[in-house]
């Protein structure tokens, strides 16, 4: 072995022992999943927004960026579902840089996984307990799902695992709703058999057990752009993009052809700004087109207290460590706005 074992970690059932839910917690998480599945059904008229810092680097700012999105979430409750994201762990291009909280419960402090895992319950436990909402989190490490398995309302697969076929499994074991993001390649075949894959059952390796899966009901498409052969970032929302999506799920044997539009990454060329003017060309789309109406059920929004980005050590509070964000005052006039044009459509 080319390194050196630090130290055996607790389970996930020692973890959730440690930290159990209780009974309110649960029905909070099983209501959430029901709302979202709903929706990528087309059993309910809402769209979903997935919104919230690219990565929870701070609970007190999380959980003060969270509580604000329940004072909004009431106004809006008849058009919109909001699932805040709390993105615990981060997928970096070249390994180098700030792995999230799983790896660093303090930014500023060296890895400690240990301590990690049992922040990222944590910091889901007080999201359900404090604001009522049960969030939306990204399976990097299918290995490490179970520890947040019981607390998350949907699953985001990266643009970076989406071709691998351990995430596609366990997606298809995962019992909630399941974003599948294009990879950065933007090829659509591989977010489609990824998930195909997922929504079939298999039977694998995980965490040294063999299983058998059900297959995932609910596995879906996440367009968030893409990088072309000169290392720049494309698009993936216009009308065109969806137009096609649409059309390529009707070939494929999927159970729900529906599509979350992430509007910030290579969709908005990492610009958080751009992100308003995104929904609302999605939105017209759905305006223009049947096919692309059924088709989009909400969108993944990047965004935090502070607007724009702070290198990692910053001291800004509410201004994120990873992709810049759209700040609060801009997400709550957008949220708003959103649900007036989605209403009028
Ligand atoms: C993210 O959602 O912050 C993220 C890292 O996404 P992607 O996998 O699309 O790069
Ligand atoms: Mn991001």
């Amino acid at each position: 072995m080319n390194g050196k074992i630090i130290r055996k970690l607790a389970n996930p059932e020692e973890v959730k022992e440690l930290y159990p839910l209780t009974e309110d917690m649960r029905r909070i998480v099983e209501k959430k999943k029901r709302e979202i599945e709903k929706v990528l059904k087309g059993e309910s008229k809402k769209l979903i927004l997935i919104i919230g810092p690219c990565s929870a680097d701070h609970e007190d700012s999380v959980i003060d960026y969270i509580s604000r999105l329940r004072e909004v979430q009431e106004k809006v409750k008849d058009d919109i579902l909001i699932v805040p994201r709390i993105y615990t762990n981060k997928p970096r291009t070249t390994g180098e840089g700030y792995k999230g909280m799983l790896h660093q419960p303090n930014p500023n402090e060296k890895s400690d996984l240990f301590k990690g895992i049992l922040a990222t319950r944590h910091l889901h436990m007080r999201a359900i307990a404090e604001t009522g909402f049960a969030c939306a989190d990204e399976m990097l490490y299918p290995e490490n799902y179970q520890y947040l398995d019981d607390v998350l309302a949907y699953v985001a697969v990266g643009a970076r695992s989406v071709e691998d076929q351990q995430h596609r499994l366990t997606a298809s074991l995962i019992d909630s709703p399941v974003g599948m993001k294009n990879p950065t390649s933007g090829d659509y075949a591989v977010m489609l058999n990824a998930i195909v894959a997922a929504s079939h059952p298999h039977t694998f390796i995980y965490r040294g057990w063999e299983v058998q899966s059900n297959g995932n009901p609910y596995a879906h498409a996440v367009l968030r752009g893409y990088t072309n052969k000169h290392g720049e970032s494309q698009p993936n929302y216009h009308f065109e993009d969806l137009l096609r999506l649409s059309d390529m799920y009707a070939s494929r044997n999927t159970p729900v052809p529906a599509a979350i539009i992430d509007t910030n990454h290579a969709n908005s060329n990492k610009n958080p700004f751009a992100q308003p003017r995104i929904i609302k060309e999605v939105l017209n789309s759905m305006r223009l087109n049947e096919d692309v109406y059924k088709l989009v059920k909400g969108f993944m929004i990047e965004s935090y207290i502070e607007d724009g980005r702070q290198e990692v050590g910053g001291s800004v509070y509410g201004q994120s460590i990873t992709d810049a964000c759209l700040g609060w005052e801009k997400s709550e006039k957008l949220i708003y706005e959103v649900a007036d044009i989605f209403y009028s459509i």
